[in-house]
């Protein structure tokens, strides 16, 4: 369609969308939702990561409280079990008691300090804890080893204190190492804590706002590419409505409005160009109309009542005037009803065996009389050519390009119409010697009142006559097609299937037939 308009103003949109050529509205939702799952998923994961983490931290911290907390009471145990054993050997020398009284309390006190030993090993949470605390269960026994002994054998208390301290001070010292290796272990725990809190805050409010941007962008996207141009859309199709032929909708934006727009611009283009073609038809029709009756008015005013009798010769040239233009206007209500009928879809064939040779020689036989200027010959095989159709229809369509052959050959000319049987279908071609078309008009002369430009002043007509011969062409399952060079001529061929049964037509040497001039 080549009806063009200048673009209004109006059809711009307030802000512009630059989305990538072909980008769809559909990828642009996926990016957009794909985004924020992804920034979802993100967050979810370092939650997770950081739970865990912190889970983990906690877990140590608490490890480390509770080594510190018994390796305290151990420390505590030692000092009760070194106050009592000498109190114990300073009462057995002074004879107030035997040490074996004592026995059962610092028996207790071992126990208990074994028992603790057991439980802070489940508390152990590395290596160096572990020979830490291999080297405070070593130490604790070998002193309690040694007191046991000194103990049994009732040593004087100034002996056993000098014996035993050294052993004393090594316990307490890998006690005291191991408290401070957990209090260690748990500061640095809570310092990574600390710092992974801080890193999280700082990743929470980037992903939130990562999430925010992602959000508010997703949106402005909308407003832009899908909003705004369906807003624009819909203002250019009510300026349309209104009457502004030229409102045309800006093709921008997402693939899918694109080809809304387009679409629209398409339709609306179609739209001015079928009003322009019902204006030229309404013209076509009224200027074909008038001409007869302008005839018809000269032939009636050339029998005036009140003037001399006309004469046989006047009476039978007034005849065959009145004749012509009225065949002329049976023609064009014949091509307008037919018209209504296509596109109510009624059109009805009687489909029959006829010989197209015969239709050919009665249509150049009808039109031969016409025009002095021009020669219409039938040639084609020596027998008939039998096509199924209905004979009225085809004889419709022949009359059709034989009037335009002689219309559009001003100059006049040779019209050869042949007929043939050619790969099992019948063919009538109607070549003429006129002003041609050109080759963009080709296939536009085939629609409804379209007319091409370099004929449209030079012969009165509507344009409907082979829109509508192609249509009985096609019903008759066959097809209409031309060739044409501009002021070389033009040959339209008509195909038809074959009658069943046909008998081939005998010879497919040319045969030319003229008709004979009037
Ligand atoms: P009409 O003749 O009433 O205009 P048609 O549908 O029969 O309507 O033809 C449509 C257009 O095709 C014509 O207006 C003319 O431009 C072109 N045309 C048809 N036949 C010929 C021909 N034999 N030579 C040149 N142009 C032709």
């Amino acid at each position: 369609m080549s009806t063009t308009h200048p673009r209004s103003p109006h059809d711009q949109q307030p802000g512009s969308c630059d989305v990538a050529d072909g980008a769809s509205l559909r990828s642009m939702v996926h990016g957009a939702i794909a985004t924020i799952a992804v920034l979802l998923l993100l967050s979810a994961a370092a939650m997770s990561l950081l739970t865990s983490f912190l889970h983990r931290t906690s877990r140590l911290i608490d490890d480390s409280v509770e080594g510190v907390r018994l390796a305290m009471e151990l420390q505590q145990r030692m000092t009760q079990y070194n106050v009592l054993s000498n109190l114990t050997l300073a009462s057995a020398e002074a004879g107030l008691v035997r040490p074996r009284d004592n026995s059962p309390a610092l028996e207790a006190i071992v126990a208990g300090a074994d028992r603790r030993l057991v439980e802070v090993r489940e508390y152990v949470s590395s290596p160096e804890e572990e020979s830490l605390l291999r080297e405070v269960e070593q130490r604790m026994h070998d002193y309690f080893a040694a007191r046991t002994a000194l103990l049994e054998r009732r040593a004087p208390p100034g002996e056993a204190i000098q014996a035993s301290s050294p052993l004393l001070d090594a316990a307490m010292t890998s006690l005291q190492d191991f408290v401070d290796k957990n209090r260690r272990q748990a500061q640095a725990a809570m310092r990574r804590a600390a710092s992974w809190d801080s890193t999280a805050d700082v990743l929470s409010i980037g992903v939130a706002l990562l999430a925010a941007i992602a959000t508010v962008g997703s949106l402005v996207a909308l407003e832009r590419c899908v909003h705004a141009p369906l807003a624009a859309l819909k203002r250019v199709i009510d300026r349309f409505a209104r009457g502004d032929k030229a409102a045309r909708a800006q093709v921008t934006g997402p693939s899918e409005l694109r080809s809304i727009a387009a679409v629209f611009n398409g339709m609306a283009d179609r739209l001015i160009y079928q009003e322009a073609n019902q204006l030229a038809f309404i013209a076509g029709v009224a200027h074909d109309l008038r001409n007869p009756l302008t005839a018809l008015r000269f032939a009636v005013g050339s029998f005036d009542p009140s003037g001399p009798a006309p004469t046989a010769e006047r009476v039978r040239r007034a005849n065959d005037l009145v004749g012509r233009q009225v065949d002329r206007m049976e023609r064009l209500v014949g091509d307008l009803l037919d018209a209504t009928r296509i596109h109510a879809g009624r059109l009805e064939l009687r489909l029959e065996a006829c010989d197209l040779r015969e239709l050919a020689r009665e249509a150049a036989e009808l039109f031969q009389p016409l025009s002095v200027a021009h020669e219409i010959t039938v040639e084609g095989a020596a027998g008939p050519v039998v096509a199924r159709c209905d004979p009225a229809r085809v004889a419709q369509v022949l009359n059709n390009l034989i009037s335009n052959a002689i219309k559009y050959s001003p100059q006049g000319g040779a019209i050869a119409i042949s007929v043939a049987e050619d790969g099992g279908r019948a063919s009538v071609t109607v070549a003429d010697q006129g002003i041609g078309v050109e080759p963009e008009e080709i296939e536009r002369i085939f629609e409804p009142f379209r007319r091409a430009d370099t004929t449209r002043d030079l012969v009165p007509g509507v344009g409907l006559g082979l829109w509508v011969a192609r249509r009985i062409a096609d019903a008759h399952g066959g097809s209409l097609e031309v060739k044409s060079a501009p002021g070389r001529g033009s040959v339209f061929r008509l195909v038809l299937p074959l009658a069943e049964g046909a008998a081939p037509a005998s010879s497919p040497s040319a045969q030319a037939a003229s008709i004979p001039r009037s």
